[in-house]
């Protein structure tokens, strides 16, 4: 019945099912579709994580199959830091993209010189208007995205479906 449910669901969730899958903007995440799935899973447990690479040590970010120095594909996968500080922000308080209530706010971050990561451009969700600061400590924040069906191999099947995003330590 769980997954009857969750059929109904399509496209864009802020369009309440009116339109066609095509418009979805989240990616497919299971592992038929998306060679990455594995960054998905691990969100799904709470872990943020990216692909490093075992002959010459670079870890890429977002994740990828391939490491963009040398080429390898013997990649495996670490953990990053959750938490950052905001280096600067956008507030977008009317007319964010469908799919985005506002206030849709984008942030620069900053992980510090020790992290593999060092910068990340990314959402800031569970934040009112003018409530977020530079300098804010933010962490990771992993959240549930609707899902619809796909055909695979003639089968359809419902993945679920979660994204991440940043929000204020309180
Ligand atoms: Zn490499």
């Amino acid at each position: 019945m769980a997954d009857m449910q969750m059929a109904k669901i399509v496209g864009t969730p802020a369009l309440e099912g009116t339109y066609i899958a095509e418009m979805d903007m989240w990616p497919l995440e299971c592992q038929e579709f998306n060679r990455n799935y594995q960054f998905y899973d691990n969100l799904r447990e709470g872990r943020f994580t990216s692909t490093k690479c075992k002959k010459c040590g670079h870890i890429a970010f977002p994740p990828g199959v391939i490491c963009p120095k040398c080429w390898s594909e013997e990649l495996e996968w670490v953990d990053l830091p959750q938490r950052a500080k905001v280096v600067t922000f956008t507030e977008t308080q009317a007319g964010a993209p469908l799919g985005f209530p506002p206030p849709l706010i984008m942030a620069w971050l900053s992980f510090g010189k020790d992290s593999p990561l060092k910068h990340l451009l990314v959402r800031i969700i569970n934040c009112a208007e003018g409530e977020l600061k530079e300098g804010d400590e933010v962490k990771l924040a992993v959240f549930e995205v609707p899902s619809h069906p796909i055909e695979i191999k003639r089968e359809t099947k419902v993945c679920d479906r979660v994204y991440y995003a940043f929000e204020r330590v309180k």
